[in-house]
């Protein structure tokens, strides 16, 4: 650290400087966060001291939680559930596996997720010392029911459902697992990080919420497609009970007991988080997740044109092709399968599809 501080001129200069190395999304086809929305930012600035971890000092901020939970149940079909804001989708399946396993009181407890579920699992397995059990994908990236039964055992206690899946934007067959869950009681967590902030307003309407009666646990980020600041994500129960196997003493804060994964927590993303619904509505929403999903079609379109077959027709804004070639200046991903991923977010307008497409075409010539 430096004896003298920096004038702050010279460091806010160093700091654009920085700023001009990030790529801000220019071209950027690959990620799964965009710019947030402008109310979001409003919102979060005027939020920014704000810490939900102690929510009795923030008892407005907190009751703006409380409000964003409220609408997402309402919006996930149970306007009676439970739940909190965490950091992203990590913390929200960690928790998740961290009802069930309390909830269940297996000695040697194992988890059942599709292989195609994100990186998260593994390292929330890691954590609690859980059997991660992945069950293949059939010919549509989605988890083969034919071969759940060889997974599931007694000692099963959470099953995992993925609603738009980070790498090919499929949704698992949730109403079997639904069903699955409820016959043999075991916790089921749909894992909508990415798809929450796009299936409800999509038409016609998907279920993979709880208007499954199986469903015990849904993750769905506001710091994905719900053009929020970073770092927010929800957690989302079917019944706020739940929560209170996660409870620990916090006996110096104005809450006495806690059940988040966090301490520190923004109340700025929550107050931005909510701003974005609230200013954009349903019809906002809709609007903006058609644009993406035409998007998205236009590009397999345009890919299929120049001889790059989609992978898989995505449920959500997520595009795959057998595209071996990149070309230069754009930031794809690849699968683990090798296939060349595309994410549709508002930033990736359709002039940006169009230039994208053009290149490719460029390559192909
Ligand atoms: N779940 C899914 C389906 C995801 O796509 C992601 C991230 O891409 C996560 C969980 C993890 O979310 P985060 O990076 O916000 O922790």
């Amino acid at each position: 650290m430096r004896e003298a501080g920096c004038p702050e001129e010279e460091l806010f200069s160093f700091l654009s400087s920085k700023k001009d190395e990030d790529l801000g999304y220019h071209r950027v086809l690959s990620s799964m966060c965009t710019h947030p929305h402008p109310v979001a930012v409003r919102a979060h600035q005027m939020f920014i001291e704000s810490n939900l971890g102690d929510p009795g000092l923030f008892t407005g901020s907190a009751s703006l939680e409380r409000l964003l939970i409220e609408r997402l149940g309402t919006l996930f079909h149970h306007p009676g559930a439970g739940g909190y804001a965490t950091a992203g989708g990590t913390e929200s399946n960690i928790q998740a596996l961290r009802i069930a396993k309390k909830k269940a009181s297996s000695r040697s407890p194992n988890i059942i997720i599709p292989e195609s579920a994100h990186f998260s699992f593994e390292k929330a397995c890691d954590i609690l010392s859980l059997e991660m059990r992945t069950v293949p994908c059939d010919a549509a990236y989605c988890m083969d029911m034919e071969q759940i039964d060889e997974y599931i055992d007694a000692n099963t206690v959470f099953l995992g459902g993925i609603a738009g899946s980070t790498e090919y934007g499929t949704i698992d067959p949730l109403t079997s697992l639904s069903e699955i869950a409820e016959g043999r009681d075991i916790f089921f967590h749909v894992d909508a990080a990415f798809g929450g902030f796009v299936l409800p307003f999509l038409e016609p309407a998907v279920a993979f919420d709880f208007s499954l009666p199986g469903v015990s646990s849904i993750s769905a980020d506001p710091h994905k497609m719900g053009f929020s600041t970073i770092p927010v994500g929800c957690l989302l129960v079917r019944d706020e009970s739940m929560l209170r196997c996660l409870h620990v003493d916090t006996p110096y804060l104005t809450i006495k007991q806690a059940y988040t994964l966090n301490g520190t927590r923004s109340g700025g993303a929550v107050a931005g988080a909510l701003a974005v619904l609230e200013y954009l509505g349903k019809g906002g929403m809709r609007a903006i997740v058609r644009g993406c999903m035409e998007n998205t079609w236009r590009l397999i379109a345009g890919m299929e044109a120049w001889g790059y077959p989609a992978a898989v027709r995505p449920e959500v804004n997520i595009a795959t092709f057998s595209c071996p070639a990149v070309p230069e200046g754009w930031r794809v991903s690849r699968t683990r399968k090798g296939h060349m991923r595309i994410v549709c977010m508002p930033h990736v307008h359709r002039d940006v599809i169009e230039a994208f497409l053009h290149d490719i075409g460029e390559l192909h010539a």
